[in-house]
């Protein structure tokens, strides 16, 4: 019977999914008691919320995606509180319809032999993303090789590339991308980083300077169960795929998951929540994975988690209000970060610590990599603030990737002049 049942969620969840008629509506709170209402988890369950970008505070928006049959019921609970909205999204499924067809278009039917024909400016499967990176690494061998650092949920490998130019166990800066599955942008930036990567080495005098003297670990599909299920059947799934015993819900926030501040306010204990911590700490593969190559290697002195949408970049806490004890250089520089990025596009980020600029998380991945003594910890939150959210035009990944490249070179230019 559970067989069974499990059977007939998933025709559900896949039926659901390819007839969206999902909305995304952006509610901007306009005082504490709104702000209040929007944080109500009873209401995110009641009327099946799909939270896209969480309560920050007043004046700033939050959105949501609503299931077509609890719409016109939220549409009165927001109108009987006086909360005012707008459609963000007013078709769900005709944006992941026109994001399809955009990634059958012709160019991409030629599978790619090398990187340099690989189309950095499309979004890609697993498969894609696997053999990309094994080009990469059959094609510089003397820079590039592949870490297995464990095993998914379902069994796939997570591969993490490493960039070095000899030495043993020299300080590293750790980058990671897509832990949750949905912020496609984040993977397809990956692929451009690791690509900028082995094109810029030799080129530029600060990456060259860097690498000489440190290594760089990027894991590109940090949750490959979530991101083959984003193509195979939820686009809009965010956790790992493991099942929840005794609940019909899948999977748990890896950025949730971490040992630092665990289960504290700042995530769920909900299985069915998008924010839901799991059952313990570093109980997901794809989080102790990590856990364990971090303390192993024991050198790394910047590490960067990237997440999107909302044009932020943060820095521990999440847990509590506490400063870090590094709050000012971590703030200074930060701010030099997103005054580069901001020099390429104009894209503007917001920054501070991620309790003071989005909201209390708890267990989050950078606050456990700062008390691991991982100083440079930081989150981005990639584009856009708004307009795509999760399903960004394909068009944005390389001025996306572009940008935040310069700020991970501020980052990883001022760890390399600032050892510690
Ligand atoms: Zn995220």
């Amino acid at each position: 019977t559970c067989l069974l049942l499990d059977h007939m969620l998933s025709m559900n969840l896949f039926k659901i999914t390819l007839n969206y008629r999902h909305q995304v509506l952006r509610i901007v709170p306009k005082n504490e008691l709104q702000l209040a209402l929007l944080k109500n988890q009873e209401e995110i369950v009641e009327f099946e919320l799909d939270v896209w970008m969480g309560v920050t505070g007043v004046s700033y928006p939050v959105d949501v995606r609503v299931p077509p049959h609890t719409l016109e019921s939220f549409k009165s609970y927001l109108d009987s509180h006086d909360l005012e909205y707008s459609t963000m999204i007013e078709d769900v499924q005709a944006v992941l319809d026109m994001e399809r067809e955009q990634m059958k278009s012709a160019a991409r039917l030629v599978q790619p032999r090398n990187t340099d024909s690989f189309d950095y400016a499309n979004y890609h499967t697993l498969s894609e993303i696997y053999s990309f990176q094994d080009m990469l690494v059959a094609e510089n061998p003397n820079l590039v090789s592949k870490i297995v650092i464990g095993q998914s949920y379902e069994g796939r490998p997570l591969n993490v590339l490493k960039f070095s130019t000899g030495g043993s166990n020299r300080p590293a800066i750790w980058i990671d991308t897509g832990i949750h599955s949905r912020e496609w942008v984040t993977q397809a930036s990956g692929l451009w980083f690791a690509k900028k990567i082995v094109t810029d080495y030799g080129k530029d005098s600060a990456l060259t300077a860097i690498l000489n003297n440190m290594d760089i670990f990027l894991e590109i599909a940090t949750n490959p169960d979530g991101y083959y299920f984003t193509h195979t059947s939820n686009r809009m799934w965010r956790k790992t795929r493991k099942p929840n015993p005794g609940n019909s819900c899948y999977g748990v926030d890896p950025n949730r998951n971490w040992d630092a501040g665990f289960g504290l306010p700042g995530a769920s204990s909900n299985p069915c929540s998008e924010t839901y911590h799991g059952p313990s700490a570093h109980s997901e593969s794809e989080v102790k994975s990590i856990v364990d190559f971090v303390k192993s290697h024991g050198n790394i002195k910047t590490f960067i988690s990237i997440h999107s949408y909302s044009q932020m970049l943060l820095y521990p806490y999440g847990y509590t209000t506490t400063p870090v004890k590094d709050q000012a250089e971590l703030h200074s520089l930060a701010e030099k970060a997103i005054t580069d990025l901001a020099s390429l596009y104009g894209t503007r980020y917001r920054y501070g610590s991620i309790i003071n600029v989005i909201y209390e998380a708890s267990g989050t991945t950078v606050d456990w990599t700062y008390e691991q003594g991982i100083k440079y910890s930081y989150t981005f939150e990639l584009r856009d603030t708004g307009s795509y959210g999760f399903l960004l035009p394909a068009k944005q990944i390389i001025p996306t990737a572009e940008e935040t490249w310069l700020a991970l070179m501020a980052l990883m230019d001022h760890t390399y002049k600032n050892p510690y």
